[in-house]
């Protein structure tokens, strides 16, 4: 829990932080703000992670710093692991013979750290950074104010999904009274693909489909219009979240072949309809209207197969979203 965090960095003075492979706009926000909050005291902290830093994230402050691992040397007092459900997921070895520290927000998350604070209402794992911060009587520099804000701005799309709480707004209002600047970081974020973005989007965009509900929707992502498109990793990003834009759409379901036979499955819902007990049927996890999951097999059996339990979430859920009524409630 938090005062144990806060008691480790009272007492200790170096500190590595990871997060999750690919890592996302709250992974690498959390971390460097983190990072920054740990320098500001008067300690040594790196930021240790497993792959490239994706384009979007390389103008944050620190990020030029981050170290490409598979391993953290020893030496270091505790290792923080942010954003992770479980301590294979950094992808780097012998996570457990050290000191862990596992912060996070999802609420299906392992509590495999030495110290597990784990706040399931938290919009993003940067939000606990800022909460951290206060806690331990830190100040919000200009650096960890924009990794931070990045995390917030990422985890909760732009400020729209469920997870936008009062909380949420009122930290990132502080974060830019700190020296965040909105504008600049969602350019850097939205507004920074290469082009094979647009081009893996008009591919994908061809798939979509919706079953006969016409409530549950869903698109494919083959390996050919991976490599047709020229894309890299990153360029599908958010592609999930465009068939939720239809008034009765509820559920989306986003298949991405790795190798033949095996998939990346994202699972995105509005309202009341709980995506993440789908992703824990089929072994994955994550939040009530975004969660992820693996599988394998034929591909429309197990795309029947989750749009089945899609439809079963929706009829489990306690109000079908109507968006003109949302807001008026
Ligand atoms: P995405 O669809 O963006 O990959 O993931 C959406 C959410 O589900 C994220 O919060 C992510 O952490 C979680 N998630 C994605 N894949 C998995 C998985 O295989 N296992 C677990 N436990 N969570 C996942
Ligand atoms: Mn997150």
């Amino acid at each position: 829990m938090l005062s144990q965090v806060v008691e480790l960095i009272e007492s200790k003075s170096r500190f590595a932080i990871t997060t999750h492979i690919k890592p996302d706009g709250d992974g690498i926000g959390s971390s460097l703000g983190l990072c920054w909050l740990l320098r500001s005291l008067g300690k040594q902290a790196d930021v240790h992670i497993n792959g490239s830093i994706p384009i979007s994230y390389q103008s944050l402050p620190g990020a030029d710093e981050i170290r490409d691992t598979t391993e953290i040397e020893d030496g270091y007092d505790a290792v923080f692991v942010m954003e992770c459900s479980d301590i294979d997921r950094p992808g780097i070895a012998g996570l457990e013979r050290q000191l862990t520290v596992n912060i996070d927000h999802h609420a299906t998350s392992e509590h495999f750290g030495t110290i597990n604070w784990i706040d399931s209402t938290a919009s993003a794992v940067g939000e606990m950074i800022y909460n951290l911060c206060k806690a331990i009587g830190g100040r919000i520099t200009k650096e960890i104010a924009e990794c931070v804000y990045m995390a917030l701005v990422t985890d909760t799309g732009s400020f729209h999904f469920s997870n936008t709480s009062e909380r949420t707004l009122k930290v990132a209002s502080e974060l830019v009274k700190a020296g965040a600047r909105p504008a600049k970081i969602s350019e850097a974020v939205y507004n920074n693909y290469p082009w094979s973005r647009i081009e893996l989007m008009r591919q994908v965009l061809d798939t979509v489909k919706r079953d006969e509900t016409g409530r549950v929707a869903s698109l494919r992502q083959t390996m050919a219009m991976q490599t047709d498109s020229g894309s890299v990793d990153g360029d599908n990003n958010g592609f999930v979240n465009i068939p939720l834009a239809a008034r009765d759409v509820v559920a989306v379901v986003y298949m991405r072949e790795i190798e033949p036979n095996v998939y990346r499955c994202s699972l995105r819902s509005k309202g009341d309809v709980n995506v993440a007990r789908v992703a824990e049927q089929f072994g994955g996890g994550g939040h009530k209207n975004a969660a992820g999951l693996g599988v394998e097999g034929d591909w429309d059996q197990k795309e029947r197969e989750l749009i089945e339990a899609l439809k079963e979430a929706i009829s489990r859920s306690e109000d079908i979203v109507d968006p003109s009524a949302q807001l008026a409630a």
